[in-house]
């Protein structure tokens, strides 16, 4: 066993960091703040590799895996710039479509995720079926040659700076009539296809919408995955990165906040001495310093197992690591705000501008009670609940 980053990953890990720390929490501020997308950082991202760094290098990647793909993502939050869109292009959709798609498809969407020219979102969500991805009821049916989308999505990501998405529906299988997964890119210019705002208080650059499909007409090679479990398959390779990357990105969040935290904790004198010394707030500090670690842990062995090939394994790892991930983020986060005092809740030290992104690993993409559901169930074996 061996716990150490390769030179390789050393070296990836650093040049992200001094990349990011050139734009800063202000650059990533500003542009949420203004309406504006962090478009220069995604450029000079892809053009450096670091998109791609999971992609298979035939198509434009840097061949490595979502070990690679999670310290670009964890790099950038721990800087103040947190991207979402990463957990959602290159770790979902790459991985859906690099796994299941057929060649014509990796040819077509691989290299500009890879190169960032163009991203993809992913929508699974429902208004209705909400954490019950069984009660999905988006269909895909087949006519005349072509499969026909019906439904409608909620809180989907990045929806207005992607030409396509990627959407989980259902599709009857023609021989035995059961409702099966579907997944299927779907052009955001598609006749039929609308989507509207949803105003939302997290503060970032990237916005969410509702989707509404009302019979976009789209060829069958739209479809990823040919067989029932070919789509089931294509749908779990994209789950495991979307959770390993999510669990990065608070990861992140909780390393910047311990940096800032214990910066000011070491600096600001109340009482003659540094307030860190004051055990109140330097354990804490110590405890928040803790999780993140047992959390990043977590996220390399599940990043290691997924890249292993080790799917069930890496499930299993993917949503502790998450779920650990988002509970240290927002302790380390909050803590940080605690020692910063009344400077906590300013702009300028740019801490509570990060509690909407940190909050929303508690809930995204994957709720903390459904990874309690599945701890409870899968790995100690309980009754189900639902
Ligand atoms: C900012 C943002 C961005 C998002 N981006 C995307 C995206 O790009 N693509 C996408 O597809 N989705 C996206 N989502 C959706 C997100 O994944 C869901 O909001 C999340 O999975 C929870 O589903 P829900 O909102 O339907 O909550 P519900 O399923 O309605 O759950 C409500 C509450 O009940 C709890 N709960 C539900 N069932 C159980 C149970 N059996 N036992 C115990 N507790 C339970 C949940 O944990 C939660 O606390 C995004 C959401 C947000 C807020």
């Amino acid at each position: 066993m061996d716990f150490a980053e390769s030179a390789e990953q050393q070296l990836l890990r650093k040049s992200v960091a001094q990349l990011a720390a050139r734009y800063g929490h202000s650059y990533w501020l500003e542009k949420a703040r203004t309406g504006q997308k962090t478009d220069e950082l995604w450029t000079e991202v892809g053009r450096l590799g670091y998109l791609g760094v999971n992609i298979p290098e035939e198509y434009g990647g840097g061949g490595r895996g979502i070990l690679e793909l999670a310290i670009v993502c964890e790099e950038l939050a721990a800087a103040g710039c947190p991207l979402l869109l990463l957990v959602v292009s290159p770790a979902i959709c790459a991985s859906v479509i690099g796994r299941s798609g057929t060649e014509e498809q990796r040819r077509r969407w691989l290299p500009g995720i890879a190169s960032g020219d163009l991203k993809m979102a992913f929508a699974i969500t429902e208004p209705d079926a909400g954490s019950n991805s069984h009660q999905i009821a988006t269909t895909l049916t087949a006519d005349r040659g072509d499969v026909v989308l019906n439904g409608r999505k909620t809180y989907i990501s990045g929806v207005d700076e992607v030409p396509a998405v990627l959407v989980v529906a259902r599709s009857r299988d023609a021989r035995t009539g059961t409702l099966r997964p579907a997944l299927v890119v779907v052009p955001t210019d598609a006749p039929g296809f609308e989507c509207t705002l949803i105003p939302v208080e997290i503060t970032g650059p990237e916005k969410q919408f509702a989707l509404f499909f009302d019979d976009v007409r789209l060829p069958a090679d739209a479809v990823i995955g040919e067989t029932a479990e070919a789509a089931l398959a294509a749908l779990f390779a994209g789950l495991n990165p979307e959770r390993i990357t999510g669990a990065a990105f608070a990861v992140g969040i909780g390393r910047y906040a311990l940096a800032k935290g214990t910066a000011y904790a070491r600096e600001r004198a109340v009482w003659g001495v540094p307030i860190g010394t004051h055990q109140g707030l330097s354990h804490p500090l110590a405890n928040a310093a803790i999780q993140v670690e047992l959390a990043r842990l977590m996220t390399q062995k599940a990043g290691w197992l997924y890249d292993a090939g080790l799917d069930t394994e890496a499930g299993e790892a993917a949503n502790m690591a998450k779920y650990a991930a988002a509970e240290a983020s927002l302790l380390a986060l909050d803590q940080a705000i605690q020692v910063h005092g009344g400077n906590g809740f300013a702009t300028e030290y740019g801490l509570a501008t990060l509690w909407g992104a940190a909050r929303l690993a508690r809930t995204a993409p994957i709720s903390r009670e459904m990874i309690l559901n599945f701890v409870a169930s899968h790995t100690l074996g309980l009754p189900r609940s639902y």
